[in-house]
């Protein structure tokens, strides 16, 4: 029961993600439309624009990374 309330308050407090792109990233822009909230294209390759993935974008970039064509978005 204590583990199971720990979890739902990591959850609530919704910063239990991280993602960071490598440079093998090709620039494709795959992330960026699946899920904007997280990702933007950069000069040369794409970026991460929040420090922690919000709770509600988790799925979203979780299915982002799982999508890179070049497997370029690290999840942490
Ligand atoms: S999906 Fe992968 S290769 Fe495409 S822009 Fe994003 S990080 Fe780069």
């Amino acid at each position: 029961m204590g583990g199971s309330r720990l979890w739902r308050n990591r959850l609530q407090r919704g910063f239990i993600m991280k993602v960071r792109i490598e440079d093998t990233c090709t620039a494709c822009g795959l992330c960026v439309d699946t899920c904007p909230e997280v990702f933007e294209m950069g000069d040369d390759i794409a970026q991460v624009i929040v420090d922690l993935v919000p709770a509600e974008h988790e799925d979203a970039a979780q299915q982002a990374a799982e999508e890179c064509p070049v497997e370029a978005i690290i999840v942490e």
